[in-house]
């Protein structure tokens, strides 16, 4: 299947790639260079890390939103989905995650049905042969 490459619009054949490989080994080159960037300098800011790597400071905030950065520029800040608290990475503050936790484990957890147990069988194929006795 042909289509156009999301980024330099050439005509090129993948099945699950939105870019041509040219771009797409770009893009990984880049994602690369931010990701051993903040790995030697967890401190450094947005501006830094565009400056250093040479990447769009765009595609840096993309990566952020993505989630693939473990660590993330100094200057960057999320908020928490629940409560609104600043927190430096992903959608909830760790004290909401703690509760989400705690809620679900306060669920009751449905038993699973009682497996009929050898011992069951046993007395199943006694009181059958009871039945045969009668006959
Ligand atoms: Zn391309
Ligand atoms: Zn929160």
């Amino acid at each position: 299947m042909l289509k156009n490459c999301e980024k330099c619009n050439r005509v090129f054949a993948h099945p699950t790639r939105s870019m041509c490989e040219g771009c797409f080994e770009e893009e990984l080159a880049n994602f690369v260079a931010v990701k051993e960037y903040l790995k030697e300098n967890p401190g450094a800011s947005v501006a830094q890390v565009a400056n250093e790597t040479e990447v769009d400071v765009g595609i840096i905030y993309e990566y952020i939103r993505q989630g693939r950065l473990d660590i993330i520029p100094s200057d960057v800040k999320f908020h928490c989905e629940i409560c609104g608290a600043e927190i430096s990475s992903g959608r909830i503050c760790p004290k909401c995650k703690g509760d989400l936790v705690k809620g679900f484990r306060s669920q009751p957890v449905s038993e699973p049905e009682p497996e009929s147990k050898p011992r069951d069988r046993g007395s199943k194929v006694h009181y059958l042969d009871q039945i045969k006795d009668r006959r």
